[in-house]
């Protein structure tokens, strides 16, 4: 069992560092946060080049403030301002919940902030990279439609970048068995998935495990449509969601004692992001770790 202890957002550091460690440490010490890098294989340089066809033929400009960005198509979509703000935007967070806290807050606190203490939330912590908000809230949206789809690499990578200390403080560890921590995602409803063309919740898990150097499975199924949430009590939204999500038969055995990364677009009220928490500790997942683009601020 070892803990990520020197994991390093420098990727020349980490590769040298990574000599010098075992199990997952190791594997995440090739943590590549260079877009062009040729080690991703054949499948990431087809992504590459979708991604880079998908920016030639769509996008002009920043996608946040429409100003000129580089005319390499590998160059992000958005211009420096623009990310500094994307970054920026929430200085200060709980742990737990991952809602903004105040300057003055303990941000190591971790049992978490007012809202959540001594609350169960079915999951450990939050990594987000900003509130739903602003920019934030609009490349969402935009990423909920298949058209936006190229767009969840870049803001996965960008969460990964900016919040690097955060993920890092996960301390994540291998199981018993040396498997290393599973990335995985909310599942959509089979209707909703249909009808969209995609699940951008699996895009994101596979761009952060790719990124991170860890395996990534679908291993939950949605077996209720999410009925809306908004408006409703903590207890309603409990039992709304109970039996909303089912671990997948064939993988139970991927989770047994094993740290997980739940990935989603955007954390609302957290119910329905702690009921899939829950069901994955049901089948014997050790800690459940949930990260996200956004975060909703309370009462929304
Ligand atoms: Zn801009
Ligand atoms: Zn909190």
């Amino acid at each position: 069992m070892s803990h990520i202890a020197s994991l390093d957002a420098d990727p020349d550091r980490s590769a040298a560092a990574g000599a010098e460690s075992d199990g997952v440490a190791r594997s995440l010490f090739a943590l590549n946060l260079n877009p062009a890098d040729p080690r991703r294989g054949w499948r990431g340089w087809l992504r590459e080049v979708g991604a880079s066809l998908d920016r030639v033929l769509f996008v002009q400009g920043c996608q946040i403030c429409g100003g000129h960005v580089d005319d390499d198509p590998r160059a992000a979509p958005w211009c420096l301002d623009c990310r500094a703000e994307l970054i920026e935007s929430v200085p200060h967070c709980c742990l737990r919940c991952g809602q903004a806290v105040g300057p003055f807050a303990s941000a190591t606190l971790k049992q978490g902030c007012a809202r959540c203490r001594g609350r169960s939330l079915g999951f450990e912590g939050v990594v987000a990279l900003g509130p739903y908000q602003g920019p934030i809230r609009a490349l969402c949206l935009h990423l909920k439609r298949a058209s936006g789809a190229w767009l969840g690499a870049w803001l996965m990578d960008l969460t990964i970048e900016s919040r690097f200390e955060r993920l890092r403080s996960l301390e994540l560890k291998t199981d018993p068995d040396g498997r290393p921590p599973l990335v995985t995602s909310i599942p959509l409803h089979w209707r909703r998935r249909w009808a969209r063309g995609y699940n951008q919740a699996d895009d994101l898990a596979a761009r952060l495990a790719q990124r991170l150097d860890l395996p990534w499975r679908r291993v939950l199924r949605r077996i209720r449509p999410t009925p809306k949430l908004a408006g409703r009590s903590p207890t309603e939204r409990l039992d709304l969601m109970r039996r909303a999500f089912q671990v997948i038969s064939s993988r139970r055995s991927c989770l047994e004692r094993r740290d997980i990364l739940l990935v989603d677009d955007v954390l609302t009220t957290g119910a329905t992001t702690g009921a899939a928490a829950r069901v994955l500790k049901r089948a014997g997942a050790a800690r459940v770790f949930v990260v996200v683009i956004a975060r909703t601020e309370p009462n929304r």
